[in-house]
């Protein structure tokens, strides 16, 4: 990879590239791998921000302790086609998600299961309504909120109260401003309530865990070819424009392929309205102490602004004695043009109509290509990401192949 810095974009001459890619992150550095290995393009991918990585970049703070600065990042999948790619680029430690809920200050498993259950409710009547949700849902299955809500029978309509209640009304009225009820129920279906004992987050994936060097490394290995050149520091929009179905840039019209990984609003000037986000305030703290939670997230689904708690070395299993690090996750609404990430797209059918129309203008522009969470205005975990991006750089090559 070549690395070239802010003031050196002007060195470069843009047009003389294949294939720009806007955004370091899963969606930008996949296709430009492939398309530079595979393809044998030049790529020129350009980074906003003075690192690589995206929003799963890592690096070590102060202390010393390997921190996700943008929100702990669990990769998780049972895409083996992304999984043997990511692959190529890093190894795994083995690590399995476990989140803990405080609720009323007690520390329960969160999908709320079967040890929950009777936590929540003691012991014997917590295997009562076990024994009663077995009987209606079956064993080791997993079941919405939303669906359980549904249920007429007074023990499930008891424990859907309860689990409503204390584990997703107060923590979704914080992360997203609205409650569950009014959210797109795919949101709170992520997490699902677990009729079974097994504690893990992600109880579903083939393959899970972190990888051994960290993400930045990773990364580092896939950005790491003699066709890329990556620029930090710049926003592609100081040279990118669609204009009238052409893609332009420095003014010109652009032969080669755009793959553009931003939001799609901003590189038409929100002329049609802000797509609306949320955003995170994160505070990170260092303290004096081996260990501050017993697992790496415990979520606060009954008290406290802040949704969760993450510390750091419980993820990625970092041994350092006498200092850790642990982070506050703050949601509140993304302000345009104010500094702040667009974290979560708000998948409402307004904002996904509005989302909609931005995209109507790019889809017959014939080398430009939106991929990623904020380009297709998607709640895309890592894998999906990487998955779309894999079927991008498909049918770009394709494509070349056809013109061949
Ligand atoms: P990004 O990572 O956002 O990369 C896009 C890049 O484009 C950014 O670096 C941005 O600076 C750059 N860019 C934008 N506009 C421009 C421009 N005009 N010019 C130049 N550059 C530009 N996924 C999981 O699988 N597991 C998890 O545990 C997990 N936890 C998460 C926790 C949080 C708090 C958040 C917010 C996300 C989490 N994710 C998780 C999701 C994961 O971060 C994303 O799926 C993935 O990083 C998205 O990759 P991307 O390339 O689409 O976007
Ligand atoms: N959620 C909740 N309580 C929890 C965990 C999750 O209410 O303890 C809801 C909340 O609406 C959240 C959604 O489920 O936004 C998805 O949770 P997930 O942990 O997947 O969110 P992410 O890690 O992407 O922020």
């Amino acid at each position: 990879m070549a690395l070239a810095c802010e003031r050196s974009i002007h060195a470069l001459d843009l047009h003389s590239f294949d294939v720009i890619c806007v955004g370091a992150g899963y969606a930008g550095s996949v296709v430009a791998r492939r398309l530079a290995e595979e393809g044998g393009r030049r790529v020129l991918v350009v980074e906003l921000r003075d690192h690589i990585a995206g929003n799963a970049y890592d690096c070590l703070d102060g202390a010393g302790i390997l921190i996700h600065a943008y929100g702990p990042h669990i990769y998780h999948t049972v895409n083996e086609r992304v999984h043997t790619f990511l692959s190529r680029f890093t190894e795994w430690d083995p690590y399995e998600h476990r989140v803990l809920a405080d609720i009323h200050g007690t520390l329960m498993p969160v999908p709320f299961n079967h040890a929950s259950l009777k936590l929540a409710f003691g012991e014997e009547e917590g295997e009562r309504l076990y024994r009663k949700l077995v009987a209606t849902f079956g064993e080791n299955v997993k079941v919405p909120i939303m669906e359980l809500r549904a249920a007429e029978d007074p023990d499930l309509c008891r424990v859907a109260d309860y689990v409503y209640e204390n584990v997703f009304l107060h923590y979704t009225m914080k992360q997203w401003g609205q409650t569950p009820d009014e959210i797109d129920p795919s949101v709170t279906g992520r997490v699902p309530v677990f009729i079974g004992d097994d504690d893990r987050y992600f109880p579903q994936a083939t393959w899970q865990g972190m990888p051994k060097d960290g993400y930045t490394a990773l990364f580092e290995r896939m950005l790491d070819h003699g066709n890329i050149t990556v620029v930090l520091g710049v926003d592609a929009r100081s040279f990118l424009a669609v204009e009238d179905g052409r893609v332009l840039v420095d003014g010109r019209p652009f032969a080669g392929e755009v793959v553009y990984s931003g939001p799609l609003d901003e590189l038409f000037g929100r002329d049609l309205g802000a797509l609306p986000y949320r955003s995170l305030r994160m505070d990170f703290e260092t303290l004096p102490m081996d260990r501050f939670q017993p697992v790496a997230t415990v979520n606060y689904t009954t008290s406290e602004d802040f949704t969760r708690i993450t510390e750091f070395k419980n993820l990625t299993g970092q041994v350092k004695e006498g200092v850790t690090t642990i982070m506050r996750e703050y949601p509140r609404a993304f302000v345009p043009d104010s500094g702040m990430d667009a974290y979560y797209a708000i998948l409402s059918p307004e904002n996904i109509a509005l989302y909609e129309s931005y995209r109507a203008r790019v889809e017959d522009v014939e080398n430009f290509s939106p991929v990623g969470r904020l380009a297709e205005y998607r709640y895309f975990d890592m894998d999906g990401v990487c998955a779309s991006a894999l079927e991008l750089a498909d049918r770009l090559l394709e494509g070349a192949g056809e013109g061949a």
